[in-house]
């Protein structure tokens, strides 16, 4: 939860697999205060009543309940964001919006259609930010999941941040593969761990041995994160291009591409999941915690050579591609 505000409501997805500690971390992040002025939707994909108790008096919450978020429940969940980002538009507002919405899905969400679905919104696009996608891996059941859970490894993959609960539960050498294996998803994702929603200090895992992934007997390629660095004078409409073009063949390979570059038209944010890109967004220079990372882009993903990443961009923007970092 580290935006910069530019008047949209902030949205965190929080999801994780069926008993991951979703709610326990979350209701622990509310009362610590750590999230203020939030509005907190809770989806249950079956119809069962959410205990309100469990929430701080001051926060909002509202239920979405007989259906998941990603699937069957999508457009409902699509109508109440656009109901709670039109209370910005109304002048006699007598409740006015939240800044932030954090949709805590269910354990059996895919976040990447939610994404899809918010992002290709004509209204949404411009009132809803997503912020960050949070994933809470269990500790104990963490490393099962994702040898036998395809919705776990989807889960992981979209994350901007891993959040390990309940890491007193597991012995430090099953925790170290789980945070190995993890950190071989999805490279670019921030892990950390939790004990009853407070934070924890992890192991060093450096040389713990992941997990195998993917069908017995195969031998999944590795997931990698490229960092591309780009040229002040590379050329935003032949990039722009080269991305979608990339994202369009290889979709399926590639989980995230983030980064911020300078254009003409401003510092933007540029974000895609899988094959959405997500209109790119002009982020103040005021208020940045640091540019050091600006102008460049990672693609996190699979079955490409970073070498042919690079040349393959090189060759549509014709500019220099710097080769500082792999
Ligand atoms: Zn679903």
């Amino acid at each position: 939860m580290n935006g910069e505000r530019d008047g949209r409501v902030e949205l965190t997805v929080l999801g994780g697999f069926l008993g991951s500690g979703k709610t326990t971390w979350l209701r622990h992040t509310l009362h610590s205060g750590a999230i203020d002025d939030v509005l907190v939707i809770v989806n249950e994909a079956a119809e069962v009543p959410v205990d309100d108790a469990l929430f701080p008096s001051g926060g909002r919450l509202r239920v979405l309940a007989g259906g998941c978020a990603c699937c069957d429940a999508r457009d409902r969940l699509v109508a109440m964001l656009r109901e709670t980002c039109d209370l910005r538009t109304r002048s006699d507002q007598q409740t006015p919006p939240p800044e932030r919405i954090v949709l805590e899905t269910s354990g059996l969400a895919d976040p990447g259609p939610i994404l899809d679905a918010i992002r290709t919104d004509p209204v949404l696009i411009h009132h809803l930010k997503v912020d960050e996608i949070i994933i809470a891996i269990d500790a104990i059941y963490g490393l099962d999941q994702i040898q036998h859970e395809p919705l776990t490894l989807r889960q992981i993959e979209t994350a901007d941040r891993l959040v390990v609960t309940k890491v007193d539960a597991s012995n430090a050498d099953d925790l170290a593969r789980l945070l190995a294996t993890l950190l071989q998803l999805n490279p670019g994702a921030f892990i950390s761990g939790a004990i009853m929603g407070s934070e924890a200090p992890l192991p060093k895992f450096s040389e713990a041995e992941p997990v195998p992934v993917g069908p017995p007997g195969s031998q999944p390629e590795q997931i990698t994160a490229t960092r591309l660095d780009l040229d002040e004078d590379t050329d935003w409409p032949a990039f722009s291009v080269w991305l979608s073009a990339l994202l369009h063949a290889r979709g399926n390979d590639i989980m995230r591409v983030k980064g911020v570059v300078h254009t003409p038209a401003g510092r933007l944010l540029l974000q895609s999941v899988r094959k959405t890109v997500q209109q790119p967004e002009i982020i103040p220079k005021e208020g940045a915690k640091d540019t050091k990372d600006d102008n460049s882009v990672v693609v996190i993903g699979r079955g490409y050579r970073a070498e042919d990443l690079r040349k393959s961009l090189q060759h549509f923007t014709g500019a220099g591609v710097d080769r500082r970092a792999g």
